[in-house]
């Protein structure tokens, strides 16, 4: 991976995750702890600017899973929606909206224009349903990234890259739809773009591939 340029005074933005669904299932679980951990292990490191993990809109009956609270103090669960969190014009400009539909990509410059950072608390789809359009109508300005879609913390992964450590979008070593070996039978194919990891595999949440394992194989059982 290319150094990107370091940048000069870290200041601490706000991952906003507005969850989209009623429930929240075993991939958001994961997906989520994930994003926490992360947030959380930038935080210790930094020496100034801690940036937080916010996941709105949660249904106030949902109990919030003990792999998030366990993040705290980089992590924070609200009930309200991320419009009843910036209601003034002037605090819902600094908020940027990650939109694959959106016009212009994210660039290390829009650290200077957004403290905040939205995506859509969504589980991704094949072809994509465009359920981030729940969140373009309520006006918030958009950037992309790119023009493959994401998981959700490969999307805050790859923002806080562009965001914190000024990487340009091109220069971030993707995997595109990876191909995940089970064994020498079984295997599935992620319709989605990962950041590489230093080992050359997508980055994805702990857990992930036996939940996605474990989820192929009651599918293959649900067809006898
Ligand atoms: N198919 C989905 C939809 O209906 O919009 C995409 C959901 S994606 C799994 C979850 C979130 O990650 C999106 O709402 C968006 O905030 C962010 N995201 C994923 N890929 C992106 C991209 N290429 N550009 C901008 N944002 C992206």
């Amino acid at each position: 991976m290319p150094d990107p340029t370091p940048a000069q005074d870290p200041k601490a933005y706000t991952y906003i995750v507005e969850h989209l669904d009623p429930e929240l299932g075993p991939w958001s679980g994961l997906e989520y702890a994930c994003i926490a951990k992360e947030t959380q292990a930038r935080a210790s490191t930094q020496s100034k600017g801690d940036s937080t993990f916010c996941l709105s809109s949660l249904p106030p009956s949902l109990e919030v899973p003990e792999a998030l609270l366990a993040r705290s103090p980089a992590f924070r669960a609200e009930t309200r929606g991320v419009e009843d969190m910036y209601p003034r014009p002037e605090d819902k400009r600094t908020v940027c909206l990650l939109d694959p539909q959106a016009e212009r990509d994210l660039c290390p410059e829009d650290a200077e224009v957004f403290g905040a950072f939205l995506f859509g608390g969504i589980l991704g789809d094949d072809p994509p349903r465009d359920r981030t359009s729940e969140l373009r109508k309520k006006g918030f300005e958009g950037r992309r990234l790119g023009p493959v879609q994401m998981t959700t913390d490969t999307a805050v992964r790859v923002t806080r890259m562009v965001i914190e450590e000024r990487y340009a979008l091109n220069t971030i070593p993707y995997v595109d739809f990876p191909e995940l070996k089970f064994n020498e039978h079984e295997s599935t194919q992620m319709p989605f773009r990962y950041v590489k990891g230093p080992d050359g595999n997508p980055i994805m949440p702990d857990g992930m591939v036996d939940l996605i394992k474990k989820d192929a194989d009651k599918t293959i059982d649900d067809l006898f």
